[in-house]
């Protein structure tokens, strides 16, 4: 039987000359935060009547490099999906704790790549060290707005008309494919990068002609593997995938609302991450009655990540500063309730019928030799 496993959570910080000390406090162990809000503050920006929380998370990642990251997040992670589990990395928290710079990074400076890049690496150098296995490696690149989804690697104009009709299927092994999306095979490093800036330029486009902004709508990268024994009867292939997920911002209504954003917007955002919610609350509470994956394409799209066939890790970044401190909460208490879901990852094997039938016909030929002689 596979064995279940709760979904990883890492808290990011986004460095900061302001930090509010007396508010937010992590422990030695690098794994609890303390905040405490003085009662009786002088503006009165909190009328709530809690002023101390803990919370605890597998790891706190305070001040550190995107080289850290990706060694305490991705790294192993990234061994089960070459071995043929899936995985799934996403990046939460309110607009500007650092998502997309944990996620892409700042592409123009290496030391600063994000976990996107330093992934795709990774695998082309794990692959090249493997050489008794044959790979296939493809990508693709999915944007999601107010209940849409984009195939930023699909056609310019029909990534532009937003009208596209990308559905959510199950496949026999309960894995959740997106019928309708390009997949490009990816041959070498160079080329997989390649796909994700031309998703980032397709995104760029769209955010300018249609007016978008970027940080209301979720990306998701996909690294998918299909490997083979080149030196054994090659009939076994093991496929995993790897998502590779920037969240919305998460901030509450009324403060996007006050930034000039349309309601609508805003509101889709809100529900899609309200829908996310509702899934990590189902999925947590053990008695596991219905679990509202339907509810929006988000949860659709990373229905194995949540409570299914995966290895899930979340980073959560928040800010340290005062004014932040509200946001941070609300991302801590998310990241909590993210901690208590569960996952059963399991090895992805599937039988390549022809090279299976091609093994019957040697072992029949074998036997009919054994009975002639
Ligand atoms: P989000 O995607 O969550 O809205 P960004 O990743 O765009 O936030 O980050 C907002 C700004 O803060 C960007 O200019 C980014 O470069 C910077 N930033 C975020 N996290 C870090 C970090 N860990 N180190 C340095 N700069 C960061
Ligand atoms: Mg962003």
């Amino acid at each position: 039987m596979s064995k279940s496993k709760h979904v990883k959570v890492v808290i990011r910080t986004r460095p900061t000359s302001d930090y509010a000390q007396d508010m937010i406090k992590f422990t030695g162990d690098r794994k609890g935060v303390h905040i405490h809000i003085p009662k009786n503050v002088e503006g009165g920006f909190i009328n709530n009547q809690q002023e101390n929380w803990d919370f605890r998370f597998d790891s706190i990642l305070h001040n550190v490099s995107q080289e850290t990251v990706y060694e305490e997040c991705a790294s192993s992670l990234l061994k089960g999906v070459l071995e043929g589990y899936n995985g799934t990395i996403m990046a939460y928290g309110q607009t500007g704790a650092g998502k997309t710079f944990t996620m892409t990074g700042a592409t123009e400076n290496y030391k600063h790549r994000g976990l996107i890049p330093r992934t795709i690496s990774h695998v082309f150098r794990e692959i090249g060290e493997r050489p008794q296995l044959s790979y296939v490696v493809r990508v693709s690149y999915i944007e999601i707005y107010n209940e849409q989804m984009v195939d930023l690697l699909g056609n310019l104009p029909d990534a532009l008309r937003l009208d596209s009709n990308l559905n959510v299927v199950e496949d026999r092994t309960g894995t959740a494919q997106v019928k309708g999306l390009t997949m490009k095979i990816a041959t070498s490093e160079e080329e997989a990068l390649s796909y994700l800036f031309e998703g980032e330029t397709t995104r760029s486009i769209a955010e300018h002609q249609l007016n978008r902004n970027s940080s209301r709508s979720h990306c998701v990268f996909t690294i998918y593997l299909e490997s083979r024994s080149r030196i054994e009867s090659s009939e076994k292939v093991l496929f995993s995938k790897l998502n590779l997920v920037d969240l919305a911002g998460s901030e509450r209504l009324s403060k996007t609302h006050t930034t000039g954003v349309s309601l609508r917007e805003a509101m889709y955002i809100n529900k899609s991450l309200t829908f996310l919610e509702q899934v990590i609350v189902a999925l947590a509470d053990k008695r596991r009655g219905h679990i509202p994956y339907r509810q929006s394409k988000l949860t659709n799209v990373l229905r194995d990540a949540l409570g299914g066939n995966c290895n899930t890790l979340m980073i959560s970044n928040i800010r340290c500063e005062a004014d932040y401190i509200e946001e941070t909460i609300s991302t801590l208490r998310f990241a909590t309730r993210m901690m208590c879901v569960t996952n059963t990852p399991e090895l992805n094997v599937q039988y390549d019928p022809i090279a299976l039938i091609k093994k019957y016909e040697r072992e029949i030929k074998e036997l009919k030799q054994e009975l002639s002689m």
